[in-house]
């Protein structure tokens, strides 16, 4: 019996082998394709707890197999890919399982759009959605510790995850939770997989804290490596392996149940929209605005400005809005690129508040602020519509470049890059420095500005046959730039195929080893997801890049 054969003797959900399946699933949002052998989609956890025992005893028989979940597909690393098996969540385990108080739980199939609809009715948001949010699913959104526009208030995934469940290499579910000094004392003493897990990294982390603690990130938000300086909060006696779990692109083990602490949002919003032309100014700018406290404060070039422009039928199919309302409201915009006045920089500030006239108030204040402080051009949204079509700008520029520029293809590797928001006006320049003196790159820059978290997204010609050479070439050069700031080669997309190969440059040897450390000790017989975010070798990476567009 094949392989195929084998899993369909056990397994309750569906299993694929056709072309179309294992075509549909060779891609995500990356630059990568690789197809499958075989696409499964579990019915329930104990589909996967015996999944993951099959492929251990094959594994360990010698077979080449592995295990490689999947929820929305939508990842920018590779992340979800792999030759061997895929297993996707989306098609039964997407179900809302109860929630209470301001407490969810959830598996990691249910889209996110779906799951937020679920959310508002109660009056509360996961506030760290990601601009993909109409089309990603929560069980990406925590393996890559996904963050979005509201970052700089809200914070990413991580901060709302309470409890996972997930199968281990011994095929049983587990559960994963924040522990008092009790009962992760009782965790070491105990038997069996979970207390070898809680043993080896207790010690691990204290036996290295010097380093750990050295190797902390020191810009706001960071999804590259394993989050080990989070996990044991020795103030509190709090051991919380969780923090591991998040943002671990699916390499120690399958999820199968999240349970997510919620939050009530402010009812009221006001967006102060800055059109800035002097990128000198930029410092300044920032700086003062911070000082108002915006809920988010984002941005996109005058690059995206003009796609925006030029695809406005797409983008206002992807709004689903009144067409002619929305190009009225679109004028101004028309106006700037005919009479050449797009700026260089759109910036975003938005405030909120319990009442309209609150959050308007801080809106009116900044924007006065920003307009006596530096003469730039500002508006205030008049209307929820208006500042949507700024949103949705500043969301949808991926998806468009993803979708519509002929010819050419959106190439995520240097799509996540974070310095501290005070070095951003001198850091921007430099970083467009190394991209322009590439002619074969044409380039869009959107982020979240009051993080320093940018993404950088070239058009590239996949018959090129430079495009590799040159994504090695801009990749070293940039990341170099990165780190030369302290910065983060990740803030919230992961590292996956695209980037794990510069993992070891960012944390360092020793933080690295203890990286791989923390791979064996949670997968000793690396069935999951094996070749991402560590052990990447950059010479493969680079074999799987689709190199004719199709
Ligand atoms: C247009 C666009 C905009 C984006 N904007 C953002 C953004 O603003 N912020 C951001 O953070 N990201 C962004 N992304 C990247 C991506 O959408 C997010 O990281 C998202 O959270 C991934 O979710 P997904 O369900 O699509 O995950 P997938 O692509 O399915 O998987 C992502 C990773 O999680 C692992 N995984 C999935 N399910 C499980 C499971 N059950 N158990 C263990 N591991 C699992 C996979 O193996 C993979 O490594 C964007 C992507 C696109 C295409």
């Amino acid at each position: 019996m094949n392989l195929a054969g084998e899993i369909r003797s056990f397994f309750k959900g569906d299993v694929e082998v056709s072309a179309k399946a294992r075509d549909e699933y060779s891609r995500d949002a990356s630059l990568f394709r690789i197809k499958p052998e075989i696409v499964v989609f579990p019915k329930d956890a104990a589909d996967v707890c015996n999944l993951v025992s099959f492929v251990t005893k094959k594994k360990q028989g010698g077979a080449h197999v592995s295990l490689t979940a999947r929820s929305g597909g939508t990842d920018m690393t590779g992340g979800p890919l792999s030759d061997s098996i895929v297993m996707v969540f989306t098609r039964y385990m997407n179900r809302l399982k109860g929630l209470v108080g301001e407490y969810v739980v959830v598996e990691p199939g249910m889209y996110y759009h779906d799951f937020d609809k679920e959310t508002k009715k109660h009056g509360l948001i996961l506030p760290s959605y990601p601009a993909s949010r109409e089309i990603c699913a929560l069980g990406g959104m925590v393996a890559n510790n996904a963050g979005g526009e509201k970052n700089l208030t809200y914070g990413k995934t991580a901060r709302y995850v309470k409890k996972i469940t997930m199968v281990l290499n011994d095929g049983h579910l587990h559960v994963f939770k924040p522990l008092h000094k009790g009962e992760w004392e009782e965790k070491l003493r105990e038997d069996g997989v979970e207390g070898d897990i809680y043993r080896r990294m207790h010690d691990l982390i204290i036996s290295h804290r010097a380093v750990i603690e050295k190797a902390r990130p020191v810009v706001s938000k960071n999804s590259s490596g394993y989050a080990l300086w989070d996990v044991f909060d020795e103030n509190r006696g709090v051991f919380d392996l969780t923090k591991v779990i998040v943002g671990s692109q699916g390499t120690l083990g399958i999820i199968t149940d999240i349970t997510f602490q919620l939050i009530r949002p402010n009812s009221y919003s006001a967006l102060v929209v800055l059109f800035l032309d002097d990128m000198k100014k930029l410092g300044g700018v920032i700086k003062h605005m911070m000082r108002h406290k915006p809920e988010s404060f984002e941005s996109y070039d005058d690059h995206t400005f003009r796609i925006a422009v030029k695809f406005f039928p797409e983008f206002a199919a992807r709004l689903k809005s009144n067409f002619f309302k929305l190009t009225i409201s679109f004028l101004p915009e028309i106006w700037m690129m005919l009479t050449g006045g797009v700026p260089k920089l759109v910036l975003l500030a938005e405030f909120t508040a319990s009442t309209e006239k609150e959050a308007r108030r801080m809106a009116e204040k900044a924007e006065k602020d920003m307009r006596m402080s530096f003469g730039i051009r500002t508006k205030i949204a008049r209307t929820n519509a208006e500042a949507e079509k700024y949103w949705a700008m500043r969301r949808e520029s991926f998806n468009l470049l993803r979708k519509r520029v002929r010819g050419l293809r959106a190439a995520p590797f240097i799509d996540d890059l974070v310095v501290k928001p005070e070095q951003v006006p001198e850091f921007l320049p430099k970083l467009e420095q190394i991209i322009n003196e590439y002619d074969d790159l044409i380039y869009t820059v959107a982020g979240h500005m009051g993080d320093g978290n940018f993404h950088v997204i070239p058009l590239m010609d996949p018959k090129n046959k430079r495009m590799k050479q040159t994504i090695l070439e801009v990749a070293r050069r940039v990341y170099d730039l990165v780190l030369a700031y302290h910065g983060s080669i990740s803030g919230e997309h992961n590292d996956g195929l695209i980037r794990g190969a510069y993992v070891e440059d960012m944390f360092g040897k020793d933080m690295y080893r203890l990286f791989q450390e923390t791979k064996h000790i949670f997968d000793p017989g690396n069935i999951f997801n094996p070749g991402k975010k560590i052990n990447v070798s950059l010479k493969q990476s680079l074999a799987n890049i689709e190199t004719v567009s199709q």
